[in-house]
């Protein structure tokens, strides 16, 4: 194969690879959450799997669920446990909103982001399009 040609089929994979991405980055399922209530505190069991299909810091995380439910929180092992009574729903809800506030890119809404301090501003960088904006969320 000439060198053009080959170079010519790179472009041509490297342009159905973009594509490709492109279908896929909407699709950012998070899992159902697994509650469970125990005298009056709430268990968000699998909350070990968040951070980590989101990419973000645990601690971060917790420290946003605990602010918005207004109440303490703490991990058990990889569960995070909620003083008081809390809806499934509440949990899916505000799971949502992070990803909207703190993941998705505002310009293409990949999920493939992360964030940046810069002199204590915080910035989402997404490695998809390289776009740069303001986090929305507080508590980044
Ligand atoms: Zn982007």
């Amino acid at each position: 194969m000439a060198k053009a040609d080959y170079e010519k089929m790179l472009k041509r994979i490297e342009k159905n690879l973009v594509k490709h991405s492109k279908v896929t980055d909407g699709r950012f399922e998070l899992p159902p959450v697994d509650v469970m209530w125990e005298g009056q505190k709430t268990y968000l069991r699998n909350f070990a799997e968040y951070p980590k299909i989101m990419r973000r810091d645990p601690a971060k995380l917790l420290q946003y669920l605990s602010k918005e439910f207004a109440v303490p929180a703490e991990r058990v092992g990889d569960s995070a446990m909620f003083t008081g009574k809390r809806d499934p729903d509440d949990f899916t809800r505000l799971l949502k909103i992070y990803v909207t506030d703190y993941i998705s890119c505002i310009t293409c809404q990949s999920p493939d982001t992360r964030i940046e301090k810069e002199k204590r501003i915080h910035f989402l960088i997404c490695e998809a399009c390289g776009a740069k904006s303001t986090i929305k969320g507080k508590y980044a």
